[in-house]
């Protein structure tokens, strides 16, 4: 999709926002533990290489992302810290992963065998760096068992192609008032740890919930994502252990603003049809932006004042509902601050029956990122 930088929706991105996350949250970490900025999915919709850079400055030593690809485009962009990816990538993918130097995932035995042979075929110089996914309690990808890690170490250390690299977890429920099965999930890897009689140069279970939310976290390298962007893991459940501050904002610009007489149908199906003479006001984003229809009698924000997004929400357009006559051109904020008031993501999230993750993840493409 095409970037579209001559229409006036923007999506802001906030640098110093990102670096204050992330030198609060570096400040509290033990000094031997070391920051991965997580920024997969394009950094969470707010730019992937562009947050990396800044996350570098702020103090961030590497980097996480979900797909090979994401990874190539870090590199390509000319980082040259450590990144890991999360996911799991085929075999025959290798070449691509030692020409980048990447660290990735291993989750079973089955991967490591075909993941030989390809080495052996490939004759690299360098190992392939791999980091050991535990499943304790996820159930999505990792091994489950002592035996089965035990088994998966001796294999890589056995292969002249491999490096154990790190070995690590993820937890399911870091960011709810209910501990019960954060623990078990520690409790299960810290068993598993105390079984081993040597470690790799990274162990890290910690998403940014675990690292803001249970000090007793075990590793040396957290993997912070949502919070580096502002976002407090829990939505609403768990207090922010500092201010995170939000990075993102969204904003337009009135492009029409006209006085309708009563009984006037706005937008596609005549869904709504003003009550009384009214003043309606036209925004340049639609659901092809990621705003989707559902956003249909949320609203947003013009100096400073809450306006009902009326009628369907259109691809490229919507209507609002404006209490008096303004400019076009008038400022108009989706999301963030607007003369006081504001609109959090995670009102949108609470609006659409989701996770502020989804809302920043759905900003399209079409949305430029402007970094300030
Ligand atoms: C996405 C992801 C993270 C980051 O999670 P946040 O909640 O955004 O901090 C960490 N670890 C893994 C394995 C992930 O998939």
């Amino acid at each position: 999709m095409v970037v579209t930088y001559h229409r006036p929706t923007r999506a802001l991105i906030h640098r110093k926002a990102i670096e204050h996350n992330i030198k609060n949250e570096i400040m509290r970490l033990p000094k031997e533990t070391e920051l991965f900025a997580v920024v997969k999915a394009e950094g969470y919709g707010h730019g992937a290489v562009a947050t990396a850079h800044i996350a570098l400055e702020a103090g961030a030593t590497g980097f996480c992302v979900a797909t090979l690809d994401e990874a190539i485009e870090l590199r390509e962009a000319g980082i040259t810290e450590p990144i890991l990816v999360l996911s799991v990538v085929f075999p025959s993918y290798l070449s691509l992963v030692l020409d980048y130097d990447l660290s990735i995932t291993v989750a079973t035995k089955e991967w490591l065998e075909q993941a030989e042979d390809v080495l052996k075929d490939l004759n690299s110089e360098l190992p392939l760096k791999l980091h050991i996914k535990v499943d304790t309690g996820m159930g999505r990808i990792g091994f489950l068992t002592e035996a089965e890690v035990q088994d998966a170490i001796a294999f890589i250390e056995a292969s002249k192609h491999m490096l154990w690299e790190g070995l690590f977890t993820h937890f399911s429920t870091a960011d709810e008032l209910d501990t019960a099965y954060w623990e078990r999930q520690n409790t299960r890897f810290t068993n598993l740890l105390n079984q081993l009689d040597h470690l790799p140069r990274y162990v890290h279970t910690s998403n940014s919930a675990t690292a803001l939310w249970h000090e007793g976290f075990t590793g040396n390298m957290i993997r912070f994502g949502v919070a580096m962007y502002g976002l407090n893991p829990s939505g609403r459940e768990l207090e922010e252990t500092y201010f995170l501050e939000p990075a993102l904002e969204l904003v337009s610009e009135l492009i029409q603003v006209k006085e309708l007489p009563a009984g006037e149908g706005i937008g596609y199906g005549e869904t709504y049809v003003t009550p009384e003479k009214e003043w309606i006001g036209t925004v340049p984003i639609g659901y092809a932006d990621g705003w989707l229809r559902k956003m249909q009698g949320f609203y947003v924000l013009v100096e400073g004042e809450a306006c009902e997004v009326v009628g369907r929400v259109c691809m490229d357009q919507l209507m609002v509902r404006l209490p008096r006559s303004f400019t076009v051109g008038t400022k108009v904020t989706l999301i963030g601050k607007n003369q006081g008031a504001e609109i959090s993501m995670q009102e949108v999230a609470e609006h659409l029956g989701t996770i502020h993750y989804e809302v920043a993840c759905m900003i399209s493409e079409r949305v430029p990122r402007i970094f300030l």
